[in-house]
């Protein structure tokens, strides 16, 4: 153990072939136990730094081709992604992907499957998922592809929780969910990292959700690292008020 981040992307670039680089220089640190937010707009390069970080771009054609990844000082840029899981690094991707004819209960069981657990751990598991969102509580036997996209959501972030992470990196949680809904997930992420000493990296196109929650943020513009600090110091900022938040 090193008394450094958890996880370090260290400039890295990242290319989808032939001359489209879309990373060209990203930089962020997640310490252990903290909540990370990756800001940007569209196309910024936010959900890039996620795969290069969980080695989940695209094989055909995306590869890191500079940087350094580190998780817990140790070079892992390359690392197979079952090894990177295991070592608690674990992507919850865009679009609350979930088994549709599975129940919500089934999902959760599901995010346990990579590692051997008991009986009783994954008991232990779900009751936390449960105490985290309740309501997933009084949907559990239905099928996940009848719920709303709110539960659809908890339902994601639980079945990765499942995998008993590390590191949780998550891509743009509040997408189409209403305003109240993203506010109550965002809440019980904070809880999660402060609580459980979990550390998230968030990348959230609602930037003033994002910073309002975070303890840290790194802005990405065109591929690269603007902009990294503490989240709040952040909003603060003229210039991230403007570009970001929707007023000067
Ligand atoms: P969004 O919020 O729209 O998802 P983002 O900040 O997450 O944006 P990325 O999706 O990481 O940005 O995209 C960064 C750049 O990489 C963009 O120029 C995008 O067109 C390009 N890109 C993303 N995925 C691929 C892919 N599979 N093949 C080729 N280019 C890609």
């Amino acid at each position: 153990m090193t008394s450094g981040p958890l996880l370090e992307l260290d400039a890295v670039e990242v290319s989808y072939g032939g001359a489209i680089r879309a990373l060209s220089g990203v930089s962020v640190a997640v310490p252990a136990g903290a909540f990370v937010a990756l800001i940007g707009a569209n196309g910024a390069g936010k959900t890039t730094t996620l795969k290069a970080a969980a080695n989940l771009l695209p094989v055909d054609r995306g590869a890191v081709t500079a940087g350094r990844i580190s998780f817990e000082g140790e070079d892992v840029t390359h690392q197979p992604v079952h090894r990177l899981v295991r070592r608690g690094l674990v992507l919850a991707p865009e679009g609350r992907r979930c088994f549709r004819s599975l129940t919500v209960e089934e999902n959760l069981i599901t995010g346990a499957l990579g590692r051997s657990s008991t009986r009783a751990e994954q008991r232990e598991d779900l009751d936390k998922i449960y105490a985290l969102f309740p309501r997933l509580t009084e949907v559990r036997r239905s099928p996940a592809g009848l719920v709303s996209g709110g539960e659809q959501q908890m339902v994601a972030i639980g079945r990765a929780l499942a995998s008993r992470p590390r590191v949780l990196l998550l891509d743009e949680p509040s997408m189409g969910l209403a305003p109240l809904v993203v506010e109550h997930i965002f809440r019980a992420l904070k809880r999660l990292t402060t609580e459980s000493g979990l550390a998230i990296l968030v990348a959230e196109q609602n930037a003033a959700i994002a910073l309002r929650h975070a303890d840290r943020a790194v802005v990405l513009e065109n591929g690269r690292t603007a902009l990294e600090g503490d989240a709040k110091a952040l909003a603060a900022r003229g210039d991230v008020k403007a570009f970001y938040l929707g007023r000067a």
